[in-house]
């Protein structure tokens, strides 16, 4: 395919900062560069664009050097209101002309993009204009016919319509999950009610994620206000039954915009004030504010910024239309979308809030959100909502196994209370298969994983041991003797196999004949029917936060850091955290390692640092070779790099394995141990007996039979043998140059 012949890019972060909106920023600019295209920053959005003069600033590799880790945006951000009139957009249109710019890259919000759209738009009458009053020649006019526009959402509401997630929506999540949890901690000890407000004018995901993801008692959105008239006597009871069934501490959760089913806003203060007034509950208020904003972005917000950042250059290359568009996260993939629609929706859902038609707006959410609220309303329940039926409640036993993986206690905590509000009985296992052999299997109440959401490791424990020869006996005769229906195994690729296992020795075990379902979690992300398993995330940016400290500890210049990280055969943490690091090399045993690969590579370092270069970074998957092992190619770097740099080598080990989950793991777990226990009860009580791992695919929950694991995984190496985040690597090796020129 040919490509479009463009000169000249800029590039611009708008409205409200965002944590990732720097990544975007440096990938537009080095795949503008990589392409021979010049590229122009606007300092301070469209003020920038309307000042001209020193305000815009032409990129180069360097000026983009540094800031990928960097919270708000580098290039500066601001509202400007000359540019809201015809007038602004006028001088910001002779701006661009006079650089030969007609390609945009906008970062921002609704209101930016909007701005943007409206200026594509008048393009041709402010070019001709422009001419009449002799600002342009008529060449100048001729060569700039349109601007196209691309457009990528900054926004840390997760608010517009079209996306699966905004840049610095996640990072505004992990800053709430931090917050929360040390709230958690001064909550218990005083046995207080907290009230915490986040943002979220016209949008209550922060909030409602959050609120499921911490264990909250009570929410308020915008979106789905309180059924009752007397909203207050609706949270006072609420926080009355929960406190009476033996929660010492109480959360409450509101997004700024929330509203009552009138219309009226709730405040957060009111909340307080009535939790007071009516129940005598000494309430703490927290307004999370700008905390939300700040701080380095997460994992996610800087791969995910770089991809799309990459992918704005590629649409612009690319692009046979003229309209403008957003690149869009959609179920996990990179979507082009037409700009305006994708603002229309984001309005009619604001235009829905405020005309109180509050069932479309939740539709118009999409069925994901709805399925978060219903799960919410289970979750944050003192008890279950359903009687246990003696005649017909089922057995269902829930265990971790394998290694510890972040999320795993969400993910029982789910499963044990949604099997508890179906009415049956759930019992959790202790460490793994070695617990099921010995039965140590105890009944779970309701209360018991109260505090379990937010806490890492494994509450009821988990155990690398895999099953054999007489274990089979000792399980059947446990699980015959517990009478049990059916089995939840939280863990990673040794869990299916033993699951595997299971099914196949049914004709010698009926006890066997029951459904399984195997929930990913694995720190590894090596497991297959899911794009994601529970910890990963987790894991990812626990590397990233020690990388970025790693690299602060560059007081002396050249030096090339060796980070080897987690993974086994599966390169997943060192390709993404590689990708969110800004690493030149990426070592993975997916794609090989030869000696000659670690040549090139010393050699690109040295030319680099002779060039200016003051630091490299490569990341190594811990088997991504026998021979050349992180010690190997540290000490080789370090004798061919000569004088010219100096190596450190650091294998991160446990830190990956530790820390309370992300939200996004908590997130992923909750979703799959709730559609993992639906599956269970369902197949149960119609005695089918199907035994299948649920995975997050394509952003769709959706099952897969234990037998096609043979099928799907490279059994050497213990990966799936199709992973969707190998495909990266191009851009891995794309931006590690060290100059736009090829190397
Ligand atoms: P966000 O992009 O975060 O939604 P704003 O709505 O404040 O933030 O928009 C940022 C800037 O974008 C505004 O200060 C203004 O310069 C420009 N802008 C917003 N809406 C429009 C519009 N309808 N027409 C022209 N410019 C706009
Ligand atoms: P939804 O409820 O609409 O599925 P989620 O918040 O679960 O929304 O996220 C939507 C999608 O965004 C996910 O399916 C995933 O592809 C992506 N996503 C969000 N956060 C992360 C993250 N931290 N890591 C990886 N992917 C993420």
């Amino acid at each position: 395919m040919s490509e479009n012949k463009i000169n000249c890019i800029g590039v611009m972060t708008s409205g409200g900062d965002a944590p990732g909106m720097n990544a975007a920023v440096r990938a537009v600019v080095k795949t503008a560069l990589i392409h021979g295209i010049d590229v122009y920053a606007f300092y301070q959005g469209y003020q920038g664009m309307v000042d001209g003069g020193a305000m815009i600033k032409k990129m180069d590799w360097g000026s983009v050097g540094g800031i990928l880790h960097k919270g708000g945006t580098v290039i500066g951000t601001a509202r400007c209101m000359e540019f809201r009139k015809r007038e602004g957009r006028l001088r910001a249109a002779l701006n661009l002309i006079e650089r030969k710019i007609d390609n945009l890259v906008v970062i921002g919000g609704d209101g930016s993009l909007t701005g943007a759209n409206l200026f594509s738009e008048e393009w041709p009458s402010l070019t001709e204009e422009l001419l009449k009053k002799k600002k342009i020649s008529k060449a100048q006019a001729l060569s700039h016919p349109k601007l196209s526009i691309v457009g990528l959402v900054g926004s840390i509401d997760n608010d517009l319509s079209g996306t699966d997630m905004t840049i610095g929506a996640d990072t505004a999540l992990r800053r709430i999950s931090e917050a929360l949890d040390a709230i958690d901690s001064t909550a218990s000890s005083h046995q207080r009610t907290f009230v915490v407000e986040v943002m979220g004018r016209n949008c209550g995901y922060l909030a409602l994620i959050s609120a499921l993801s911490s264990g909250a008692d009570y929410v308020f959105i915008p979106e789905r206000p309180p059924e009752s008239d007397d909203w207050a006597e609706e949270l006072c009871e609420k926080i009355t039954t929960n406190k009476k069934a033996g929660k010492k501490k109480s959360l409450v959760l509101i997004a700024e915009g929330a509203k009552d089913k009138n219309g009226t806003p709730i405040r957060s203060y009111d909340v307080v004030d009535e939790l007071k007034k009516r129940i005598n509950e000494d309430a703490r208020l927290t307004i999370l504010g700008h905390v939300q904003r700040g701080g380095a972005p997460t994992a996610f917000d800087r791969y995910m910024s770089t991809v799309l950042g990459y992918a704005a250059v590629r649409y612009l290359l690319e692009k046979d239309d003229d309209q403008s568009k957003i690149i869009a996260l959609q179920k996990n993939k990179v979507k082009v979308i037409p700009l305006m629609e994708s603002i229309k929706n984001t309005q009619s859902i604001a235009d829905l809030i405020a005309g109180k038609e509050f069932d479309k707006t939740i539709r118009l959410r999409g069925g994901s959100f709805r399925e978060s609220l219903e799960t919410f309303n289970t979750l944050s329940n003192a008890k279950p909502s359903k009687k246990r039926d003696k005649d017909h409640a089922l057995n269902i036993l829930v265990m971790n196994s394998g290694t510890l993986a972040p999320g795993m206690n969400t993910a029982v905590r789910t499963a044990v209370r949604i099997g508890l509000d179906k009415g049956h009985n759930v019992f959790g296992v202790r460490n793994g298969f070695k617990g099921l052999i010995e039965n140590h299997i105890e009944e779970f109440k309701w209360m018991d994983v109260e505090d379990w959401t937010s806490v890492g490791g494994s509450e009821l424990g988990t155990n690398r041991k895999q099953p054999k020869n007489r274990d089979f006996y000792e399980i059947s005769k446990n699980l015959e003797s517990g009478n049990i229906h059916a089995i939840l195994i939280i863990g990673g690729i040794y869990s299916y196999a033993s699951a595997l296992d299971l099914l196949k020795k049914r004709s010698e075990f009926p006890a066997f004949d029951i459904p399984i379902v195997c929930l990913p979690a694995s720190i590894n992300n090596n497991l297959p029917g899911t794009d994601f398993s529970v910890g990963s995330d987790t894991a990812l940016n626990s590397i990233i936060e020690a990388v970025d400290k790693i690299k602060e500890s560059a007081v002396a210049s050249n030096r090339v850091f060796v980070v080897e990280v987690m993974g086994r055969y599966c390169g997943f943490l060192a390709m993404l955290s590689g990708l969110a690091t800004g690493a030149e090399r990426i070592y993975l045993h997916e794609k090989g390692l030869s000696l000659q690969d670690l040549q090139d590579d010393v050699n690109m370092f040295k030319k680099a640092f002779e060039e200016g270069k003051r630091m490299g970074l490569v990341v190594k998957s811990e088997y991504a070779n026998k021979i050349y092992t992180t010690p190997f190619i540290s000490a080789l770097y370090e004798e061919d790099g000569g004088d010219i740099f100096d190596v450190r080598q650091t294998i991160l080990g446990h830190v990956q394995q530790g820390g309370n989950p992300s939200p996004f793991d908590r997130s992923i777990a909750i979703k799959m141990a709730v559609k993992a226990m639906d599956f269970l009860v369902k197949k149960a009580t119609k005695n089918k007996h199907d035994v299948v791992s649920i995975g997050l695919h394509g952003g769709h929950l959706d099952y897969q039979n234990i037998e096609d694991l043979e099928r799907l995984v490279d059994v050497n190496y213990h990966r799936p043998k199709d992973q969707w985040w190998t495909k990266l690597e191009q851009i891995i090796n794309l931006f590690g140059r060290s100059s736009a020129k090829k190397s």
